[in-house]
């Protein structure tokens, strides 16, 4: 039998999400909007709606849903933003932030997957979200400055081009820590300066690129 899949991903939204304090409402809607299932490969796709991270090729994973959405609620994203992404991945990110912002500017290091997230978001209509195969921790400076930026892969330390490329007011969501695990930190630029705040424990895969770890 086919997967009834607006029913499991109603399902994720109340029990992995609603029921886990994620509460801002706009978040909420996009990702009881965005089919998961879409971005996931073949043999992992019956797994669309399950509480974690799954692989989606190349050693890269996708993240679980509540990670997505409470860094997606940190960004406090109103309609209006420029957002710039770091690791697209499977590209399920983006499109959840594409529902959020007005424009997504999305960098992934692996141009398989570029090319693979980029096709899903095109069949699935998002005209405001572009992919770019490089290393993000440079940036994006023709695009620049950036009202958010969520970088979804794990980082060392804070990439000094990205905060460069930070707007004024701006907010960056980034996990930073060890290669196998790290914390969630909220980076706001108030008067130019870096004002920084810890949010949950959490485990990516390596932010790897000039400013973020070696290969
Ligand atoms: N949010 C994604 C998860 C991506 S996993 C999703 O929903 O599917 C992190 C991604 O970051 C991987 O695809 C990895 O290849 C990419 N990545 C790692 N270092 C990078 C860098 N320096 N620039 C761009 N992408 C990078």
């Amino acid at each position: 039998m086919a997967a009834d899949w607006p029913e499991l991903r109603a399902q994720m939204v109340e029990h992995q999400l609603r029921g886990r304090g994620i509460d801002d409402a706009r978040v909420l809607a996009a990702m009881g909007q965005v089919p998961r299932e879409a971005f996931l490969p073949e043999r992992v796709r019956g797994d669309a709606y399950a509480d974690g991270a799954l692989p989606i090729g190349e050693g890269q994973t996708i993240s679980q849903p509540y990670m997505v959405a409470a860094m997606t609620q940190l960004l406090e994203l109103q309609g209006t933003e420029k957002v710039l992404e770091i690791g697209s991945g499977s590209g399920y990110q983006t499109a959840v932030l594409a529902e959020l912002a007005r424009r997504v500017c999305s960098i992934e290091r692996l141009p398989a997957l570029a090319v693979r997230a980029r096709r899903v978001l095109e069949e699935l209509g998002y005209t405001n979200a572009v992919i770019r195969t490089g290393d993000g921790t440079y940036g994006w400076p023709d695009e620049s400055p950036f009202a958010r930026i969520l970088i979804a892969a794990g980082a060392p330390a804070v990439p000094v081009p990205l905060f460069q490329q930070l707007a004024e007011g701006g907010r960056m969501v980034v996990p930073i820590g060890e290669a196998q695990s790290q914390t969630l930190h909220l980076v706001e630029k108030v008067d130019g300066q870096m004002r920084t705040s810890t949010d949950c424990g959490c485990v990516f895969v390596k932010l790897v690129g000039r400013y973020g770890w070696e290969e």
